[in-house]
């Protein structure tokens, strides 16, 4: 038997046709949303990254700014443009696009973001309100596998979920969300002693490490849920994810792709963020 694939793309192109929809009633009660995309220095995947996200607003409907600095910009002067976006009406969403160069306090930085600005759902108000049961702006990535996981009727509700990888910005947020679905998580890292004793247990797997081939098929129980998070690049340089796809996909039960699955969605849910920043200012929310 072979697992049901989870398209991201389609499942990507359905929720931006619902976000384009939503935007176009929000231009009508006069609020167009706005996001602005900061790059510092000229790293090649940061700049498709930025191209994708400024294009993903024009294919919606959104405002986007797209401002560029040389890799030596001053923090203090970084600084001084995330206070000017957070005090323009027609900006909802800032995201300043990560690494940032050594001399700038990343930290520093991402808390000076508004947070009812904060699309990436990195801020620490935002971080502490999911933390809390109360989620206002999420974590891009999570958001997207958790609409995904919706999208195919996958409950986490009841269910053993094991999240591989432990970041602030993918696995840390992703095993808040599974919990606050009801399931039952555990978060494993580089120091895990036995990964597989873990796995195998795992009705829904999400492998976030940046490492090719961490999950095998004999460390996945049959019909399990696997979400591949990674990208990495193999020996041939193709893009490929955490979990070997091959094999997994005769195991598991339903199975995101590398390229086509979990990317797409991550996009799409910074438009999601954006629009509901956007709509946030018609209430008060933060
Ligand atoms: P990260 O900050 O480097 O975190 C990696 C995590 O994996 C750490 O918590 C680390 O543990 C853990 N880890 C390392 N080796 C491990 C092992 N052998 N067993 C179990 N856990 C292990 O990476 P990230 O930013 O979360 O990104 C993870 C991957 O997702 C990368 O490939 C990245 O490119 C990709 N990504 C994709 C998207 C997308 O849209 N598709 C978005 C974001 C990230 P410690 O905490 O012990 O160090």
């Amino acid at each position: 038997m072979s697992a049901t694939i989870i398209d991201g793309k389609a499942i990507a192109t359905a929720t931006q046709a619902e976000i384009k929809t939503r935007v176009t009633q929000l231009v009508e009660q006069g609020v167009r949303p706005g996001l602005a995309v900061i790059l510092v220095g000229d790293n090649p995947a940061s700049q498709v990254y930025v191209r994708n996200k400024v294009k993903g607003c024009e294919n919606v409907g959104m405002h986007s700014v797209l401002d560029r600095y040389p890799a030596d910009l001053s923090e203090v002067k970084l600084l001084a443009r995330i206070e000017e976006l957070n005090a323009d009406p027609n900006i909802h969403g800032i995201l300043v696009q990560l690494p940032l160069p050594k001399h700038i306090n990343e930290h520093a930085v991402l808390e000076a973001i508004a947070p009812e600005k904060d699309v990436d759902g990195f801020h620490l108000m935002n971080a502490g309100a999911l933390m809390t049961g109360q989620p206002r702006l999420r974590a891009c990535t999570p958001y997207g596998v958790m609409k995904m996981l919706e999208y195919h009727k996958i409950s986490p509700w009841g269910a053993n979920a094991v999240v591989i990888g432990a970041s602030n910005i993918v696995g840390k947020p992703m095993a808040m969300m599974l919990l606050q679905a009801g399931a039952t998580v555990t978060i494993c890292n580089s120091k895990t002693r036995d990964l597989a004793s873990h796995t195998r247990n795992a009705d829904i797997i999400v492998a976030a490490v940046g490492r090719e081939n961490i999950l095998t098929a004999d460390m996945v129980r049959a019909g399990a849920t696997v979400i591949d998070v990674g990208m990495n690049r193999n020996a041939e340089g193709k893009l490929c994810g955490d979990v070997d796809f091959e094999s997994v996909k005769k195991v598991a039960g339903a199975i995101t792709p590398v390229p086509g699955g979990v990317g797409p969605m991550t996009i799409t849910m910074l438009l999601m963020n954006t629009l509901e920043s956007a709509q946030n200012t018609l209430k008060s929310v933060y």
